[in-house]
């Protein structure tokens, strides 16, 4: 099967799982997991901050972060399309009594910084207290510029609000932006990474910050269940992950590439491309459901959704994209 849904889909490498075997472990809960602890360390180095905290998902990640940088009847400003807005089962509402106040996203996935600073509330006891601002970067592939993200860094500063970066994704926006991983992650407070997207490690991501904010977070994730034994052979392939992946991901931006491209020259849908790994194509014709039964039969899975979402990843060659154009070339010529 070839499998254009999504990055999670990925595989962990041979190397990774040869790791697995071998990784050396103890309890992650007295902090005594080597390779949980080597892990965190070489995050910090690469990613620029003090401390960080290998967590079970991105999800767990984001929630720790909001849960750490607010109290209860704090509020955070977040896109409407954001990721720990719209699609984490409204855990910081549920679980830290934090409200969201979203904000509608540009169509290039920033937030309007005028209407950020305009959501922001004054110190009045009718208000929740405005904390915090998160970014999401890719969102929805589409890439924040060094420049926004430094505009948005000196709003916070200016108006005493936390940055936090949903970053999932951010070495993606790394190579499409053509800069070092850091020259995103510094303006930031804290930042969420995804390992198990494009990054191809089974499970985990990392939360980073501040020494006192990961301390907080730490406590939170043991709060949430989410403080993990021998978590170390998780941590191994996570750790191959953040070395050796990266430097892979311009393939599959290039491959998505070839896919809109593609696409676009066949005509019956209409692709709206992006600089990373994913892409979009509407149906003219309203034909998903019948589109994704004949991949199906081919031996390619798509998600059916109005637009279609195509997503590139390590288990995605060159061949699979032609594979995948000629297959919705046949389908739209004899239907
Ligand atoms: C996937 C994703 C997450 C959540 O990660 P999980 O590991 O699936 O919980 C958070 N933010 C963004 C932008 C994502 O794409």
């Amino acid at each position: 099967m070839i499998d254009f849904r999504s990055d999670t889909v990925t595989q962990p490498t041979d190397e990774m799982r040869a790791a697995m075997a071998q990784a050396a472990v103890g309890d992650d809960v007295y902090g005594d997991d080597p390779t949980v602890n080597a892990l965190e360390a070489f995050a910090c180095n690469k990613l620029g901050f003090a401390a960080g905290l290998f967590t079970s998902s991105g999800t767990q990640a984001n929630l720790l972060a909001l849960m750490s940088h607010c109290q209860r009847g704090d509020e955070y400003l977040c896109g409407q399309q954001a990721h720990n807005y719209k699609y984490e089962a409204g855990g910081a509402a549920v679980l830290g009594s934090i409200q969201p106040q979203p904000i509608d996203n540009e169509a290039d996935g920033s937030l309007d910084l005028a209407k950020v600073a305009a959501a922001i509330k004054a110190d009045d006891f009718h208000f929740a207290r405005t904390r915090l601002l998160s970014l999401e970067n890719t969102i929805g592939g589409k890439v924040l510029s060094l420049d926004y993200q430094q505009q948005a860094a000196a709003l916070c500063q200016e108006k005493g609000l936390k940055l936090h970066l949903d970053g999932a994704r951010a070495f993606n926006a790394a190579v499409a932006l053509g800069v070092d991983i850091k020259d995103i992650t510094r303006h930031y407070h804290s930042v969420s990474i995804c390992l198990s997207k494009g990054l191809g490690a089974p499970v985990g991501s990392l939360l980073m910050g501040d020494r006192d904010f990961i301390d907080r977070a730490r406590r939170l994730r043991k709060m949430l269940g989410g403080a993990m034994r021998q978590a170390g052979i998780i941590a191994a392939a996570a750790h191959i992950a953040l070395d050796t992946m990266p430097s892979r991901l311009q393939e599959d931006h290039d491959h998505a590439g070839q896919l809109a491209q593609g696409l676009g020259e066949i005509g019956a849908l209409k692709v709206t491309a992006t600089p990373t790994n994913i892409l979009y194509a509407q149906c003219q014709l309203g034909r998903e459901q019948e589109l994704k039964q004949y991949l199906l039969e081919r031996g390619i899975l798509i998600s059916a959704g109005k637009p279609i979402r195509l997503v590139t990843h390590l288990g995605i060659s060159g061949d699979d994209v032609a594979r995948l154009l000629k297959a919705v070339a046949d389908f739209y010529r004899c239907h």
